[in-house]
């Protein structure tokens, strides 16, 4: 029998295949089960207008067949069928967009890890088999076809029998090497598995011949000490479970399936916190079924961690972790997304700007933004226990984009603060701020027992006001980029400018500062440049002295940047700020008054380590302090 020979591009797309080096070669079996579906489809379609065609209704399916000691893997299907015509025009060509695409871009790019977001079609069958036989019979017509074909050079086509209409695709799978077991292919586990990975969704029953062990029935005159027997029993089963969960109406499912299809797809021990459930009809068409883990992934601050949901086109999954569905700042969400707007054939470049993509994005980041808010509302226990989980990244996903999400999220952040142990949102601190408080006050510390005694604190705690409680390194860069909540500005109470002051109170603070600056000097003489300027503090009430700093730098940040590796020489402007109302600071104006100028630089030093210790800052030369304190003892 004469050889055809592929159509160029065809040929030059077998070798691809043949030749491929590609670690997915699984997806053939995707492929193939895809278009055995289709084919039903077709054979559906037609009987709606062809009375001839006698459809069998819950017959319909794709069949897996491996054959050991043939080392085939047969997929069937009683779908539509080929003629003769069709054969060479399908199979000898590449039949459509998706495939001439893949080709062009592997030509381009020369890789071969692009093949599994294509849908490659039918010459993926050549990643595993070294021979494909397809054996077609269309519906109407009394012959079958047999199409054979060992590789790229060439196919032939000769009159076969089938009883049936339909098609059967025989790979006969290639010699295992080291690298690659195809022998794999002939495992029902194995299909079994992949099945479930890629082709759980497919309309149709997809079935095999799976054997089973079960226990025997037990006999009747079985005496007391029988033992249950037990016996291998074939079995052809469906082996994909056909309508997704997310397909059927929320109403319809009980949670504890929902549970459960989470935990098995995403290896999760726990049952989800949240289930996120939505759909669209209209410019974009898809369902979504999203879930918040109910505790942080190990990995979930790392690298390895990866984002995304599972996108599947109509029940065929077709990009495993999608990243562009989610935004960073919800990158803990799990879930698929099912669109039959996508088709099979997208490549991962172009996924990305597509627009759908872009508009099913936009409407989850909306939607798990409500849910979440609605279960801070309904449930605060729940919510809190995700604030426990990923609380830290709503943070980072308020500063990060130059503050892009900062709308989205303000509203699901919590804080401490200085009024009981409770978490609260921004929103309750505004609505229960005293009369005429002026601003939201915040203070950074290392916990919240240490805000509490921090001594800038005292002074607007005494107003009344409540203060947000800053504990995790991120908190300051949050507040920063709030900036505002409610037309209310955010303020660190180590603000000089806090507390509004009258002008009769702003030309007292002049007068002293004026009648201070011998001492100021001093200070600032003896510290050197340790410190960027000495001040008469306006934010202390009766501790002596505390740390501040000038510009946007704060010390807490200063803290955050000394721990990075290459962010170590940032350095905030530090101000040493001294009580002039306190015991202390009026010894140190007496010992320079007296003429005492080594008392005084004594105490200037321990002012100055006092205050890098409740800034929790560390002390350059904690022997010399040691030294220097233990001296005034003797
Ligand atoms: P695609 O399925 O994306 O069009 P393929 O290369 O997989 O590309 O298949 C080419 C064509 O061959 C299909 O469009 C279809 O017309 C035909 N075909 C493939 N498999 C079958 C089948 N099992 N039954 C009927 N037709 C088939």
């Amino acid at each position: 029998m004469a050889k055809k020979q592929f159509k160029a591009e065809s040929k030059r797309l077998m070798e691809l295949m043949i030749h491929s080096i590609y670690t997915h070669r699984e997806i053939f079996l995707r492929e193939l089960i895809s278009n055995a579906s289709d084919a039903i489809d077709k054979l559906a379609y037609l009987a709606l207008t062809d009375d001839s065609v006698q459809l069998k209704r819950g017959q319909m399916k794709v069949t897996l067949t491996p054959d050991r000691a043939a080392r085939t893997l047969t997929v069937s299907d009683n779908g539509i069928g080929m003629t003769q015509e069709e054969l060479e025009r399908n199979l000898g060509t590449i039949a459509k967009s998706g495939s001439l695409q893949f080709k062009q871009e592997m030509d381009r790019k020369q890789a071969a890890d692009i093949i599994g977001q294509f849908g490659v079609g039918f010459y993926s069958a050549f990643m595993v088999a070294d021979q494909v036989t397809v054996l077609t019979r269309r519906q109407g017509e009394p012959d079958a076809w047999r199409w054979q074909s060992e590789g790229a050079d060439g196919y032939t086509i000769a009159p076969a029998q089938r009883d049936e209409v339909g098609t059967d695709v025989i790979l006969h799978l290639k010699e295992d090497t080291e690298e690659e077991s195809y022998s794999q292919y002939l495992d029902t586990g194995r299909l079994q598995e992949l099945v479930k990975k890629y082709s759980d969704y497919i309309r149709h029953p997809i079935r095999m011949v799976v054997e089973q062990r079960r226990m025997k029935e037990k006999p009747a005159d079985a005496g007391e000490d029988y033992q249950p027997e037990w016996e291998s029993v074939a079995e052809e089963q469906t082996i994909n479970s056909m309508v997704p969960l997310w397909q059927r109406p929320r109403s319809k499912v009980k949670q504890e399936e929902y549970d459960r299809f989470y935990q098995d797809k995403f290896l999760d021990w726990q049952a989800p916190l949240a289930t996120i459930t939505t759909s669209s009809e209209g410019t974009v068409t898809f369902k979504a079924l999203l879930f918040v883990p109910a505790a942080t992934p190990f990995d979930f601050y790392t690298r390895e961690y990866e984002k995304g949901l599972q996108l599947y086109s109509s029940g065929v999954l077709i990009m495993d972790k999608c990243a562009d569905l989610l935004p960073d700042c919800f990158r803990f969400v799990k879930g698929v997304v099912d669109s039959p707007d996508f088709s099979l054939n997208i490549s991962r470049e172009m996924l990305q700007h597509t627009r759908q993509l872009q508009i099913i994005a936009a409407a989850l980041e909306k939607k798990i933004k409500n849910e979440l808010l609605k279960l801070l509302q309904d449930n605060r226990e729940r919510y809190e226990k995700f604030w426990d989980a990923f609380g830290l990244q709503l943070k980072y996903g308020v500063v990060e984009q130059y503050g892009a999400k900062k709308e989205l999220l303000r509203d699901l952040l919590l804080f401490h603060t200085s009024k009981g142990d409770k978490l609260i949102t921004l929103k309750e601190y505004v609505q229960r701020m005293a009369e005429g408080q002026p601003f939201l006050y915040y203070v950074s510390a290392q916990s919240v027992e240490q805000a509490a005694r921090l001594p800038q604190v005292e002074r607007i705690a005494d107003q009344g006001y409540e203060i947000l409680y800053l504990t995790q390194e991120v908190d300051e860069f949050v507040v920063q980029a709030l900036s505002e909540v409610e037309g209310k500005q955010l303020k660190s109470v180590a603000d000089p400018d806090a507390l509004p002051e009258t002008d009769g109170e702003k030309a007292a603070q002049e007068e002293q500062e004026a009648q201070a600056k011998p001492v100021l000097d001093f200070v600032k003489e003896t510290l050197g440049d340790k410190i960027h300027a000495a001040r008469l503090s306006r934010i202390l009430k009766s501790a002596p002295v505390c740390m501040s700093a000038d510009g946007p730098m704060s010390l807490e940040m200063e803290k955050y940047f000394s721990k990075l590796e290459n962010g170590g020489g940032m350095k905030a402007q530090r101000v040493l700020e001294l009580n002039a109302q306190s015991a202390p600071y009026a010894a140190l104006k007496a010992a320079l008054d007296s003429g005492d100028r080594d008392k005084a630089s004594k105490y200037v030093q321990i002012l100055y380590h006092q205050a890098l210790l409740l800034a929790g800052l560390p002390i350059d030369d904690p022997a010399a302090y040691t030294e220097l304190v233990c001296g005034l003892m003797v």
